[in-house]
């Protein structure tokens, strides 16, 4: 996880200098609107080494009847698992709110349709689908983005539930702006050992 979170560093800085050379487009990709990140600057901050406070938004993805929402134990875990993972660069997450999806086919199937769910502009966009999803893995919106998901569980034992693991900050480094190191597309484990359906 250190080399991991060294290249979000290294990445930090190369995105600054992209963002100063081609204005609103980031890495020859035409950007998925992540205002958030832009309008606050944060990119250019971390080369500053300033500490760096993000919101973030949390949505509880349950069953169509309202089951299997998860607990604001569970919220507050997901946070402190991302505070503790970025503490070490100074960068700290605030949680400004939450609220509640009940939607049985996006808790099964989770997908880019999801980010359209009450979204923020003044936040990143956390949607959380327990164990019992049939789905397993996570999704950011795209390297720099505003929003992810993380839903089910490793297909290994112990199957740990996701949204208990820092899954939930290898998702975070794709909004902030980490590629893969292989750079590609894989549906399966990480070298870091967390699933991910895409970069
Ligand atoms: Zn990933």
């Amino acid at each position: 996880m250190k080399k991991y979170f060294f290249n979000v560093i290294i990445i930090l800085i190369m995105l600054t200098n992209a963002i100063l050379s081609q204005d609103t487009t980031f890495c020859g990709t035409v950007a998925s609107s992540p205002d958030y990140l832009i309008t606050n600057n944060i990119q250019l901050m971390k080369i500053s080494n300033q500490p760096i406070a993000i919101n973030v938004f949390i949505h509880k993805v349950a069953m169509d009847n309202g089951s299997y929402a998860i607990t604001t134990t569970e919220v507050n875990n997901a946070m402190n698992i991302l505070n503790s993972d970025y503490a070490d660069f100074d960068i700290s997450f605030i949680l400004v709110g939450k609220d509640q999806i009940n939607n049985t086919a996006f808790f099964n199937s989770p997908n880019a349709n999801l980010f359209n769910v009450n979204p923020h502009s003044d936040a990143i966009d956390i949607y959380l689908i327990p164990e019992e999803s049939t789905f397993n893995g996570g999704l950011a919106e795209d390297v720099i983005s505003t929003a992810f998901f993380v839903a089910g569980k490793f297909n290994k034992s112990p199957y740990n539930e996701l949204i208990s693991t820092s899954v939930i900050s290898h998702e975070m480094g794709h909004c902030l702006g980490l590629h893969h190191t292989h750079r590609g597309w894989r549906d399966g484990e990480e070298e870091d050992g967390t699933a991910c359906v895409r970069n």
